[in-house]
């Protein structure tokens, strides 16, 4: 595709986003139906945010020093001199609506969303400034079977896409806050040995929030990071344990997994379980769905001491994954040919009938002959029907396969069985 200038003219669509038609936009009406069908079955009930909050929601949450705060997001003065922000994700605006709604009355509560999140983001096959994520969040729910079964769910989602063998769970845990303390001691006085090499963006990481340095894309930091001491070796005792019942529950459920020592979110609120589900069919831009446990949270948002588990997948990649091998579930395509001007009204007539049997129907009635042929052929309709004053009078219609060439005489009664064999 060519690229487009920042500039670009008013008929053009904004850098980042897409229009999307046909089996692109079949394929996310697919992802989001197979999605919230299988939330229900795990008891997440469906919630719908608004797609700006005030700034601080995010701000505060993600954390001033990720690449979605401080980069990333679509902020901007409202006409009442309100500072809002477009969101970047879901989970900030799922556990902001928790604590207004006051909904802790209700725990444990899980949600299930889906929608549109934007980010400034370089533009490529994969990333794009508006996409669309559906989510999990599962609030007040302490223990790792919540991980699991979140997890699970997941990995149903992906299977029931039908994307099996395609993509690898990738699992690690960043701790309870001790650990993390621990940790990041170890890493200060490992990157700041190393300092002189390190990236600009990393040195002032390693001031704020040096864990993030292992996110780092940068090939200088990546070399460092390769030799940096690994969070196992500062896990406290309970945050092993917790790591170590997810992982059994895993292996319940037969989970395949692989453990990522280096994997670690790119938003600042998670803690101990943090996962991604990983494919190298897209280039790049390899990550479907990512999350984790982020149990401060909803305290650092002015809520209660309340624990929270979710995910989020990109539903783009999820249907560029699809789109080649998505099918219509539709029954068979019919064309309905009006032979004349005045067997219109008739066809109209069959057509609402044919579509009653749950078969898609497109009605031609421009141009002659020749050309209502060329556009049943282009639509791919599976079955013609020529309709003139002879089919009107006699009530019997000629059904052509278009496929095998054979033409069969019915009665309009008979439509329905013949389209069905
Ligand atoms: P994140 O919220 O960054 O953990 O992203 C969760 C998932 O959303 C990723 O695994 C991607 O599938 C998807 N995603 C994130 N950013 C983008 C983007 N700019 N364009 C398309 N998909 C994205």
């Amino acid at each position: 595709m060519h690229a487009m200038s920042e500039n670009s003219s008013k008929s053009q669509a904004v850098r980042g986003t897409q229009d999307l038609r046909g089996s692109m936009a079949s394929a996310f009406r697919h992802i989001d139906s197979i999605a919230s069908q299988l939330s229900e079955l795990y008891r997440f009930e469906e919630l719908k945010t608004p797609i700006f909050e005030h700034s601080e929601v995010f701000h505060r949450t993600l954390g001033e020093t990720s690449d979605v705060v401080s980069k990333e997001t679509y902020t901007f003065l409202d006409r009442g001199g309100d500072s809002l922000t477009l969101r970047p994700e879901g989970t900030a605006g799922a556990v902001r609506a928790f604590i207004s709604n006051g909904w802790t009355q209700d725990l444990p509560c899980r949600f299930f969303y889906s929608g549109p999140m934007f980010r400034y983001e370089r533009p490529q096959k994969g990333r794009y400034r508006q996409f669309h994520q559906i989510g999990v969040e599962a609030l007040g729910l302490n223990d790792p079977s919540a991980d699991v079964e979140s997890l699970s769910l997941a990995h149903d989602l992906l299977l029931k896409l039908g994307l099996k063998n395609r993509f690898k769970l990738h699992i690690n845990t960043l701790g309870d806050l001790e650990s993390r303390q621990n940790y990041r001691k170890t890493l200060v006085d490992y990157f700041t040995q190393h300092k002189a090499k390190l990236s600009q963006d990393s040195l002032v990481r390693l001031e704020k929030n040096p864990l993030r340095i292992l996110d780092s894309k940068d090939p200088g930091d990546r070399e460092i990071i390769k030799n940096a001491p690994q969070f196992s070796s500062s896990l406290t005792p309970q945050a092993s344990e917790f790591f170590q019942q997810v992982l059994s529950g895993l292996k319940s459920l037969e989970i395949e997994y692989h453990l990522d020592p280096l994997l670690v979110r790119g938003l600042d609120y998670y803690s101990h379980t943090v996962f991604e589900f990983i494919t190298t069919d897209l280039g790049a831009q390899g990550a479907l769905l990512a999350g984790g446990r982020y149990d401060g949270l909803v305290k650092l948002m002015g809520g209660g001491d309340v624990s929270g588990v979710g995910w989020a997948a990109g539903v783009e990649r999820l249907a560029l994954m699809i789109e080649s091998q998505f099918a219509s579930q539709q029954k068979p395509l019919v064309a309905v040919l009006a032979a004349e001007d005045s067997a219109i009204n008739y066809c109209q007539k069959i057509s609402h009938l044919v579509r009653s049997f749950g078969n898609p129907v497109e009605l031609i009635t421009s141009g002659n002959m020749g050309k209502k042929f060329k556009r049943a052929d282009k639509i791919k309709s599976q079955f013609c029907v020529v309709i003139g004053s002879k089919e009107m009078s006699s009530k019997i219609l000629t059904l052509k396969n278009m496929a095998t060439g054979v033409q069969i005489e019915v009665g309009v009664e008979g439509l329905k069985k013949t389209l069905e064999s």
